[in-house]
């Protein structure tokens, strides 16, 4: 058993962190918003991130962007402050690679980008891939703690590295899921059931996880979001930031991607037409119309 700090319980902290107590952790809940903390069973609720962090073996934030991580970690009264010195911190969250490397630099303590992959279904079974930059000696320490919350836990390299493979990994979905939606609109135009698209494609060279996951048409895959009208799941506006970080990355490398870019616009436009919070997959709606 571990005492473990735990930033962060939306969408996805709140399942990981249940999931923590539930493996038998010590575990104390901080977030911005207090029902967020309630939710979280049998954790402690924190006053401050640094209050969740004091005593910690391991710090684990959960937060929507590279400013909050920034500000949580290195901001006034943030965690670095907070006397951890023992502590390996985790930072779960999808931000870019240039945050992640800027808050393992100035953390003076073992630090590791963690981001994740499986969604929120991913979170509540424990199932997610975790992809983690930093040194072999701290992923060490933490891969028995993330091995309680996902499935497949990656070392891809040094600092950045976990924020890296999520971008290229989310900027690949993106892509494939927008041409996934229009083949089953063209199937649709030449008279092509989605049933035999599906029956197909999925033994076939046209295979994905957006298609045999995450179809998106209601019908084939159950689960999907496209059967609850695309409600939960991965909100569109956090493909677009992803997709977003993506692109600025690629930007400064010095590298075209007028594929993603292209995919980027058309989830920027259905974000804008009032789909920023329904399942990125939605998109086959705007398209349509
Ligand atoms: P969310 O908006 O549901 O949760 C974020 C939580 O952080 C909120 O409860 C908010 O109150 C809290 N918060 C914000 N600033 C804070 C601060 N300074 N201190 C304490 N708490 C603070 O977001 P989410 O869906 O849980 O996503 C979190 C991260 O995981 C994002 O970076 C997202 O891109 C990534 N992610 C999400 C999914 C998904 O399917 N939702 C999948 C993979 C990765």
């Amino acid at each position: 058993m571990a005492r473990i700090g735990f930033v962060g319980l939306g969408n996805m902290g709140g399942p990981m962190a249940r999931n923590l107590v539930k493996a038998g952790h010590e575990v104390a809940v901080f977030d911005l918003v207090a029902e967020a903390m309630t939710s979280v069973t049998g954790a402690s609720p924190a006053a401050t991130a640094a209050d969740a962090a004091r005593g910690a073996e391991f710090v684990i934030t959960m937060l929507p962007a590279g400013q909050h991580v920034r500000d949580a970690w290195l901001g006034a009264g943030g965690m670095a402050a907070a006397s951890i010195e023992d502590a390996v911190l985790i930072d779960c969250s999808t931000i870019d690679v240039d945050s992640a490397r800027a808050v393992a630099a100035s953390a003076h303590r073992p630090f590791l980008d963690a981001p994740v992959s499986g969604g929120v279904m991913g979170a509540e079974a424990g199932t997610l891939t975790f992809m983690v930059g930093g040194t072999s000696d701290a992923f060490a320490r933490a891969q028995p703690i993330l091995a309680q919350m996902g499935r497949s836990i990656i070392h891809c390299g040094d600092a950045g590295a976990g924020q890296a493979a999520k971008l290229c990994n989310n900027m690949m979905l993106a892509a494939i899921m927008g041409v996934t939606a229009e083949a089953f609109l063209l199937a649709e135009k030449l008279g092509l059931s989605h049933q035999a698209l599906f029956d197909v494609a999925s033994k076939s060279s046209g295979q994905s996880w957006a298609l045999t996951t995450y179809c998106p048409v209601p019908g084939p895959v159950p689960t999907s979001p496209a059967n609850r009208d695309y409600k939960a799941g991965f909100a569109t506006a956090l493909m677009v930031k992803d997709v977003g970080l993506a692109q600025e990355a690629a930007a400064a490398a010095g590298l075209e991607t007028p594929v993603a870019a292209k995919a980027l616009e058309l989830y920027r436009r259905f974000a804008a037409e009032g789909g920023a919070g329904k399942d990125f997959s939605g998109i086959i709606e705007m398209m349509r119309g």
